[in-house]
């Protein structure tokens, strides 16, 4: 008989996730039908109320200025880029502590150099129950362990309860523990923690950090730029200011969705440490795993961040881009969040973002009905994900009511065959 010749750590695992099963089902369909055809409400980028795939203007002309040599070449780091993320990370609030910041391909990067520059192996990640599906595999590939808590209570805000009371049950086991949280604009949610949770999460952490166990925090801000007013939105940053030792928050950045570079694999992970020391053995631990892991990034989003954070005519310009946009996704949210009032349907509390979500124990069932009226969603464990992000205003109205629909019909076919 065959033997398995994978590592055991791997054997089992699938790189297929049900956001591109979802979407091979669309494409299936829109090749027979035709696009027009179709609702595709699966993919996590931009696509404007044409149907057209975006990649914002003020980027694609920087991008076609670049000279071989700013796209071709290995990169060593570059400072510049590294400034310039950061400044595009904080804003105007920027926290008072040891910022330092290492080049990596998209939040992705970043959240595999949280996991095993942070973690030990056998460890437990803890994040929400809503999350992005790759945090569960970034753990498991990588010989880590996730568990979830609440990400919101009964009242729809914050569990920070159930937050520290995870926190303090792992931390018996565990002398330290790493934490994604991915806000502004959760996926697949659409939550925001306000200033006022933020505050309470690092209260939880400071006291975590003073008892001698160490924290990690890890804020996955893929979709900050769409997440509201840009200097709002980031305010939240300050409250990592003064860091008490043993706790280190570190922030996910990434040019995928805000310079709409998604393939391009362009980001950072930043460090707010208490000390230098910290700072300094995050850079060098960074470096290495970089060099050991995807070698080198790729260089040409660098000069397009460069030649557009070096310009501030520019940088409006891609501002009022990034404003339009969140604004087309708002108004498509808008029309699902009203109809689902109407149509009785429950969703998960909807700030902003690319996602919405309706919670159910039955997604697969309910997306497989919804896929013979030719809309495409995608299931979760806990909820369908409705992406706002890419569906064309025209095609908004009566979706939330064909959800319902098809959850109706899901739970009359559950009542027969019960
Ligand atoms: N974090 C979240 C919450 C995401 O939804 C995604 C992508 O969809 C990522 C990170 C990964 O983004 P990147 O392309 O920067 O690796």
């Amino acid at each position: 008989m065959d033997k398995c010749m994978i590592s055991s750590q791997f054997r089992g695992l699938s790189g297929i996730s049900s956001i591109a099963e979802a979407n091979a089902h669309a494409d299936r369909a829109a090749q027979e039908k035709g696009e027009n055809h179709i609702l595709r409400g699966t993919s996590g980028c931009i696509f404007d109320d044409e149907g057209r795939f975006v990649m914002m203007k003020t980027v694609q002309r920087a991008y076609r200025q670049l000279v071989p040599e700013q796209i071709a070449p290995y990169v060593s780091e570059l400072d510049s880029y590294l400034e310039d993320c950061m400044s595009q990370c904080f804003g105007e609030s920027r926290p008072d502590g040891y910022i330092r910041a290492c080049t990596v391909p998209g939040s992705t990067g970043a959240l595999h150099h949280a996991v095993c520059g942070y973690t030990e192996p056998g460890d437990i990640v803890l994040t929400t129950d809503w999350h992005w599906g790759s945090y569960e595999n970034l753990c498991i590939h990588n010989g880590r362990r996730m568990e979830q808590f609440h990400l919101l209570n009964d009242r729809g805000t914050f569990d920070l309860e159930d937050f520290a009371r995870k926190v303090g049950q792992i931390l018996k086991y565990q002398d330290s523990l790493l934490i994604l949280l991915n806000s502004p604009a959760n996926n697949p949610t659409g939550y925001n923690l306000s200033a006022k949770e933020w505050t309470g999460v690092v209260h939880v952490l400071k006291k975590t950090a003073l008892s001698g166990k160490s924290v990690i925090l890890l804020c996955d801000v893929a979709y900050l730029d769409f997440s509201g007013e840009a200097d709002e939105c980031r305010q939240f940053f300050r409250c990592f200011s003064d860091l008490p030792p043993n706790l280190l928050v570190l922030a996910a950045y990434t040019m995928s969705k805000g310079f709409t570079l998604y393939g391009q694999r362009a980001g950072a992970l930043i460090c707010i440490a208490s000390t230098r020391r910290e700072a300094d053995e995050f850079v060098r631990v960074c470096q290495c795993m970089s060099k050991c892991t995807w070698g080198s990034c790729n260089r040409a989003p660098m000069h397009v961040m460069r030649a557009l954070c070096g310009s501030p005519s520019l940088l409006k310009d891609l501002n009022r881009e990034r404003t339009e946009n969140r604004n087309m996704i708002s108004r498509r949210a808008d029309i699902f969040t009203r109809e689902a009032k109407v149509s009785g349907l429950d969703m998960i509390p909807y700030i902003c973002g690319f996602f919405i979500t309706v919670p159910t124990l039955h997604a697969k069932q309910i997306c497989s009905i919804l896929e013979t009226y030719n809309i495409f969603l995608v299931p979760l464990p806990q909820g369908i994900r409705i992406a706002v992000c890419s569906i064309p205003l025209r095609q908004m109205p009566g979706l939330a009511g064909s959800v319902k629909a098809a959850a109706n019909e899901a739970s009359t076919l559950n009542f027969q065959g019960a």
